[in-house]
């Protein structure tokens, strides 16, 4: 039952290591400090209000950057309690009881973003920003989305700030090195290729949170969903969209130059990774602008990126490639066939997981 989920699901929040892995991951702290601290239109003297504040990093941000309150919400128990205690010890506890050993701008309240009424004194609609790191794998896993976009609607006044304020889904197709073959082919000189069969057979089966390699990728990358998260209704996190996969270019390109018999070129698709963006646009960050990306282009992050293997590989661009270098390459002469692709994610609330379907045809 969904009281047991989320006991589990903050129950593991409760653990520093998480905690650890979030902080250390540079990509991450770098795009939210950006945000944060270094557009102080936005933040000067704002009510901020940080959902699921963890240890309370982007919260201490936003005290640095001259917030007047901040509100840092915090399901998980034990978290609160440590969120409050670096508050205090970093000198930033507000006290609201005439206490002046805490003349703080920040406050810790305990509970879910959703119950909170209760405990906290401020009036609905009138928080400045609304702060929340939210993201899980694939962008969407652990479906925490539908609790910022809750929040705003309860708390964030007209017209509010929401960071990061965009999302975007992507997908691109990866080759044979995206998978287990190459490397079980060849272990010290003998052949243990049934192994990376039974792998890929596998991965048909369940997606993998792994790092891909840019280079494994041989279709170029394409936008699979956007979303606005000042403006998304609640019920527009589930989705599906159609998308089409083309063969990269370059490695057309690279097939073109290094040989001479230009008749044919197949590229084989093994799968689709899947990876996110969240934006933090000039709508709301006027003086800096900030982007939090999870591609397999720009340096990794503890998202990595999420693989999706076909249960077959599909064969693309077959047929005559142009036989002219200097047309072909960086031209769209090439009679590449495409791959079709239907995605779905939708939560699956009682779990906190979501449910993806992948459907595939030849164009
Ligand atoms: N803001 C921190 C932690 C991000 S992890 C940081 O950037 O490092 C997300 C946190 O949100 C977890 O600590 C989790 O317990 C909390 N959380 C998730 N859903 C929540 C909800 N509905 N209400 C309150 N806290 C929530």
């Amino acid at each position: 039952d969904i009281k047991k989920v989320n006991e589990n699901y903050f129950g593991a929040y409760s653990s520093f290591g998480i905690h650890r892995e979030m902080i250390s991951d540079k990509v991450r702290m770098d795009a939210y400090g950006q945000a944060i601290l270094k557009n102080p239109s936005l933040m000067t003297g704002a009510v901020v209000m940080d959902v699921g504040c963890g240890t309370g990093i982007l919260s201490l941000f936003a005290a640095k950057a001259g917030a007047s309150r901040v509100i840092a919400v915090e399901a998980s128990e034990k978290m609160a309690a440590v969120a409050t205690q670096i508050a205090k010890e970093n000198g930033l506890w507000r006290c609201t009881e005439g206490n002046d050993r805490y003349t703080g701008v920040m406050e810790v309240v305990q509970g879910m973003v959703e119950e909170i009424d209760k405990s906290i004194q401020i009036e609905p609609h009138s928080v400045d920003v609304l702060l929340s790191e939210w993201m899980g794998y694939c962008l969407l896993y652990e479906t925490m989305l539908s609790s910022v976009l809750f929040a705003r609607d309860k708390w964030l006044k007209p017209g509010g700030a929401i960071l990061p304020d965009t999302a975007s889904i992507y997908a691109a197709g990866f080759g044979r090195g995206g998978t287990s073959l190459p490397f079980w082919e060849e272990v010290y000189g003998f052949n243990m290729s049934s192994v990376g069969k039974e792998l890929v057979q596998d991965a048909a089966k369940f997606p993998i949170v792994d790092i891909v390699d840019e280079k494994d990728l041989v279709t170029d990358a394409v936008l699979l969903q956007t979303f606005d998260l000042a403006t998304m209704k609640p019920d527009e996190v589930d989705f599906t969209a159609s998308i089409e996969l083309e063969p990269k270019l370059s490695s057309l390109a690279n097939g073109l130059l290094n040989s001479t018999e230009l008749t044919s070129k197949t590229t084989w698709c093994y799968g689709v990774v899947l990876w996110f963006d969240t934006g933090f646009t000039l709508r709301f960050c006027k003086e800096t602008p900030s982007v939090l990306s999870t591609s397999p282009y720009t340096p990794k992050t503890h998202w990595s990126q999420t693989i999706f293997t076909f249960r077959e590989p599909i064969a693309m661009a077959s047929g005559k490639l142009s036989v002219d270098k200097s047309a072909a390459v960086g031209t769209d002469t090439c009679p590449a066939a495409r791959v079709h692709l239907r995605i779905s994610i939708a939560r699956a609330v009682e779990h906190r997981s979501i449910d993806i379907s992948i459907e595939t045809s030849g164009v």
